[in-house]
């Protein structure tokens, strides 16, 4: 494909008009702060640059992963041999009275911000999920019963042809913690949301209570982790129950894994308590997995986003 590694940077250079770095370490790129390093690293900051990078690396067949801000992904302790391409495009335009359009990788702080900013209602649960746009339609985040799926009207793509797209809402086949783009490989652009009218006060009391009830169950800000771990499952019976709630009566709080262990204050959190691998941290999942099917019949399922290092 690329006879040196030298091949691969100059001519990723000529295609895209800025370089590529090499060998970069993924643990500064992860919330979880764990992850070796990358063959290939590029910050996209313009959709041209970005687009450019997909198309270049789809051209040459060669292996790329597009991230965000890191905050749902647990990279491998051996890195990646291919290109991560973080998505740093920020944007964002209030283009009818409730409607705001948005670039896939503006924080969704910056989005919550402008919003109460611009009186445009509705999105207050968002308030303190860390991340971008793109990594939130990607996993259709949401908190207290609201997703961002249900604020999407429309969006842009990369499609995996390498074109530029138009879709509605419904391409997206939102569920929970679910989108189309968990299978195929399209690269979100931008998205429209749908607010609604509400007076600034209110939307500061949303965004305040947000943070306030974050605040008593999520670990303290800057703790290495990557939210909930695992999704919260439906029971047989088809009543859907909090992970957390199984894991506590597992006594998942008592475990560890090297320097990976269980929150004290909340069973769904892992954290890495200084110096985790990927390997502690996926081994301590396990081991939470295996004690949940053993005592209660259901199979967890990962929220956090696992990258092997061969793709
Ligand atoms: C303390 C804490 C609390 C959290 N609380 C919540 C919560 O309440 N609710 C919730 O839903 N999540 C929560 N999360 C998880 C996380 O914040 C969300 O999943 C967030 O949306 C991840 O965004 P990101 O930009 O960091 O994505 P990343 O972690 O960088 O990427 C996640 C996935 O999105 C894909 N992706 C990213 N950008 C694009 C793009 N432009 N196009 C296509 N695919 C893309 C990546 O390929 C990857 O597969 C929490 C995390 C932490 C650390």
């Amino acid at each position: 494909m690329f006879a040196k590694k030298t091949d691969f940077v100059s001519r990723f250079s000529d295609a895209v008009g800025r370089p590529c770095r090499e060998g970069v370490f993924l643990k500064n790129y992860s919330n979880f702060k764990v992850g070796g390093s990358a063959d290939y690293f590029f910050d996209a900051r313009t959709e041209k640059k970005l687009v450019s990078a997909v198309q270049f690396v789809k051209t040459s067949a060669f292996p790329y992963y597009i991230i965000g801000g890191g905050f749902n992904i647990l990279f491998s302790d051996e890195g990646f041999r291919g290109l991560i391409i973080r998505n740093s495009i920020k944007g964002l335009k209030k283009i009818e009275k409730k409607v705001i359009k948005v670039k896939s990788g503006t924080p969704l702080q910056e989005l919550v911000d402008f919003c109460l900013h611009k009186g445009v209602g509705g999105l207050e649960f968002l308030a303190g999920i860390p991340g971008t746009v793109g990594g939130a339609v990607y996993g259709n985040a949401g908190a207290f019963g609201c997703d961002i799926g249900s604020l999407l009207m429309n969006a842009r793509i990369l499609t995996e042809s390498g074109k530029t797209l138009q879709v509605e809402k419904n391409y997206f086949g939102f569920g929970y913690r679910w989108s189309r783009l968990k299978i195929n490989k399209d690269v979100l652009l931008d998205v429209r949301l749908q607010g609604k009218a509400k007076a600034q006060a209110e939307i500061k009391k949303g965004i305040n209570e947000s943070l306030q009830t974050r605040k008593k169950k999520h670990p303290p800000y800057g703790t290495a982790c990557a939210g909930s771990y695992f999704k919260n499952p439906v029971l047989p019976s088809g009543e859907k129950v909090a992970a957390a709630a199984l894991l506590d009566q597992v006594d998942a709080k008592e475990k560890k894994t090297g320097a990976a262990a269980v929150y004290s204050g909340h069973a769904n959190f892992i954290i890495n308590q200084g110096n985790a691998t990927s390997q502690d941290i996926r081994l301590l999942a396990g081991e939470l997995k295996q004690k949940v099917y053993k005592k209660f019949g259901v199979k967890l399922e990962e929220e956090v986003i696992f990258l092997p290092a061969e793709p």
